[in-house]
């Protein structure tokens, strides 16, 4: 018996390592990630969506805060890039509805002290911000350390639950 359990617990140890190889190779083939920039400076706007895309990102770029809830339900993303200051406030708006539906990390692109008290003091549900003028670098970091915190998480879970999944099966 004691025998037939340590075999056990091999086998179960196996199947959570092929696992975690099986899914951080999938993760590395799956990683083209699609991000969403909200801001209504134009000639930032294009910089911003240029510099993530030689960075290897796929960017859609919108002007307003309705603009980008609409993409929002049409399209998947990992990312958005917000800029609360819109001339129609509709910032705000976004960020509201946009934290009742879903954890997507926003990154908020703030003007001044000011905003980034209302964004995190506020706890409008911001997950960083950048303060502008920014430099492209400090920007990607940013992003990059959101991503990676978030797909972390994400893997967390699908692994919990293929593992789940797997020790259901071998005890039913
Ligand atoms: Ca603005």
């Amino acid at each position: 018996m004691k025998h037939f359990l340590f075999l056990h617990e091999f086998y179960t140890s196996c199947a959570m390592i092929k696992l975690i190889i099986y899914q951080s190779q999938k993760f590395k083939k799956e990683t083209i990630m699609h991000i969403l920039i909200i801001e209504d400076e134009e000639q930032l706007c294009r910089s911003m969506a240029e510099g993530l895309r030689m960075d290897g990102y796929e960017t859609d770029t919108c002007f307003d805060g309705e603009e980008g809830l609409e993409l929002c339900m049409t399209e998947n993303y990992d990312l958005i890039l917000l800029d609360l200051n819109l001339p129609d406030g509709s910032g705000y708006d976004f960020l509201k509805t946009c934290r009742s539906q879903s954890d997507i990390p926003v990154l908020m692109l703030t003007a001044n002290d000011l905003e980034i008290n209302e964004v995190i003091g506020f706890e409008l549900g911001a997950n960083d911000y950048v303060t502008k003028p920014f430099v492209p670098m400090e920007l990607l970091a940013r992003v990059h350390a959101q991503l990676r915190r978030h797909l972390r998480y994400q893997q967390l879970l699908e692994q919990k639950q293929e593992v789940e999944d797997i020790l259901g099966r071998i005890q039913g």
